[in-house]
């Protein structure tokens, strides 16, 4: 009972709030519309301090030439989304991002994008990547998972079940522990903190999608990315809750992955 009364004053600040924040949006290229709680800035606000933070406790590689590949990767695919929005009349939707791409020394098999552009890859990928086309197969999903509000989305649908709808700013003020937790969380570094949030096959399926497209517009050659997931498939094992082989199957993905290649190949300049 005292839990239910307790519960009362956040749920009602946090519903005037949210009301005021919600933003509907529609993700660019796959056209599906998105209902997000949290706003971009609050998103991308926490997403540059979780950032700064991770790069602190974690060891950048000392390896120059693959530091350079990934940052050089980054931007090319990078540069070539933002062109490709601004021609389009989306500019708008990447306000506020701040493009940054590092490389840091841990031997999982990882990489993450957050809200705004901020981009890690582990070291750990790199002998599956192989060379900076097969880098950039997971640099374009990764960005896509960005430019797409992914984490938006998985974060509006948490603070919904955990947090009773609260607005970013209220959880973080009334629990801020469990609300960086959550926030990491849905960026596949959960494991990191003690939670772990599965992946939406929803998710996935479009930041595969985009992220062909994505690297073909870059000028990488798409059929790379079939040849990646090949090699994940392969290696088995252990693998980090972005790229876990059951989520989508490891066949699905690819068999998914080629029936996009003619769409992909029409953004591939050479
Ligand atoms: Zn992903």
């Amino acid at each position: 009972m005292k839990k239910v009364i307790k519960k009362w004053p956040l749920f009602i600040v946090s519903l005037m709030l949210s009301v005021t924040l919600i933003n509907c949006s529609t993700v660019p290229i796959t056209g599906r519309k998105q209902l997000n709680l949290v706003s971009d800035s609050e998103m991308m606000a926490m997403s540059f301090s979780q950032y700064s933070q991770f790069l602190k406790e974690n060891k950048l590689s000392t390896n120059k030439q693959q530091t350079e590949m990934v940052k050089r990767c980054g931007k090319r695919i990078a540069d070539a989304v933002v062109k490709y929005m601004n021609d389009n009349g989306h500019g708008s939707h990447l306000e506020g991002f701040d493009w940054e791409f590092n490389l840091v020394d841990d031997n999982t098999p990882n990489a993450w994008c957050m809200p705004g552009g901020k981009v890690v890859f582990y070291t750990g990928i790199l002998p599956y990547t192989q060379d900076e086309a097969g880098l950039a197969v997971v640099m374009g999903h990764e960005i896509a998972h960005a430019v797409a509000k992914h984490g938006n989305e998985r974060m509006s649908h948490q603070m919904g079940v955990q947090m009773g709808g609260a607005a970013l700013s209220v959880a973080l003020d009334e629990k801020p522990e469990e609300t960086k937790a959550m926030y990491m969380a849905a960026f596949g570094l959960g494991s990191q903190v003690g939670v772990l949030l599965p992946y939406s096959r929803t998710h996935e399926y479009e930041a595969d999608k985009l992220g062909l497209i994505f690297m073909a517009m870059a000028g990488y050659n798409p059929e790379e990315a079939v040849e990646f997931w090949k090699r994940m498939a392969a290696s088995g094992g252990q693998k980090p809750p972005e790229f876990l082989s059951t989520h989508p199957a490891d066949e699905n993905r690819i068999k998914n992955l080629e029936s996009l290649m003619v769409e992909a190949k029409q953004y591939y300049k050479k």
